[in-house]
């Protein structure tokens, strides 16, 4: 089999200390090509720029800078003609705070691995607890990242499907272990502070107050709090498959 090429993007940006490690492992296992974003697009979502031109500027050994958002990245990575060789893999991360439970559907982070899913390559996206953790804290992680890819590698992902990791905090002690997980549930409060500009006109600033999680063993959420590397299994079809025939049932009728 040949070498596997890794694409690898983030949401933090192609300077970002997540990145470099994540680029690094995957160097470790084939060739490993970044095309990330030239600045913070956290919270992006899957959102792709069709309504300005994108510029890509080299910087440095196989690495690409994009004034876009991670979906832009991975997108042009893929389909732009930027690396030498068809990638076989995408890593989106190592994002610097985690992507668990609701945080899944505002995550650049994640949407750069759903990009590479819908393009039909296997993908992996990686967040980690901490927001600032030193060099050395972070390369803890790395055992756990060659292993994640390695299985991929081996067994590939079921169509349509990415994982979504998530590690506890390095900076707090060791980790316990790995584990397959669910998605789970955030409780958001009061989360907008409302304000009067200088212009005496309202403005709102989302993010006041940091969500709780709902206790929920199985979860991405518990595993993390357990100090467990927690690895979900992401489905792109949204369709709530249990829901779809008792929803016909419940239209109204077309033959009257
Ligand atoms: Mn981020």
């Amino acid at each position: 089999m040949s070498n596997p090429v890794f694409l690898v993007s983030n949401d933090d940006g192609y300077r970002s200390a997540g990145i470099r490690l994540l680029a690094d492992c995957a160097a470790d296992l084939g060739d490993a090509y970044t095309v990330a974003p030239d600045r913070e697009q956290s919270a992006s979502s899957h959102s792709l720029t069709l309504h300005r031109p994108l510029r890509v500027e080299p910087e440095g050994r196989r690495v690409w800078a994009v004034d876009g958002t991670p979906t832009d990245c991975v997108h042009l990575g893929i389909r732009g003609g930027i690396l030498p060789v068809e990638p076989t893999m995408v890593l989106s991360g190592i994002n610097l705070g985690t992507n668990l439970g609701d945080e899944v559907t505002y995550s650049g982070t994640v949407a750069g691995a759903m990009e590479g899913c819908l393009l039909g390559l296997p993908a992996i996206a990686f967040s980690c607890m901490s927001r600032d953790p030193d060099g050395e804290q972070l390369d803890t992680l790395r055992p756990w990242i060659r292993a994640i890819i390695e299985m991929v590698l081996d067994n590939g992902l079921p169509r349509d499907t990415l994982l979504n990791v998530n590690f506890p905090d390095p900076r707090r002690g060791p980790i316990h272990g790995i584990t397959a997980t669910h998605q789970g549930k955030m409780i958001y409060g009061a989360q907008i502070v409302e304000k009067t500009d200088p212009r005496d006109r309202k403005y709102y600033w989302i993010g006041g107050e940091i969500p709780t999680n709902e206790q929920e063993p199985g979860s991405d959420v518990d595993a993390v709090r357990e100090r467990m590397v927690s690895v979900t299994p992401i489905h792109m079809n949204l369709t709530d498959r249990d829901y779809l025939e008792a929803l016909s049932t419940l239209l109204p009728s077309t033959d009257d």
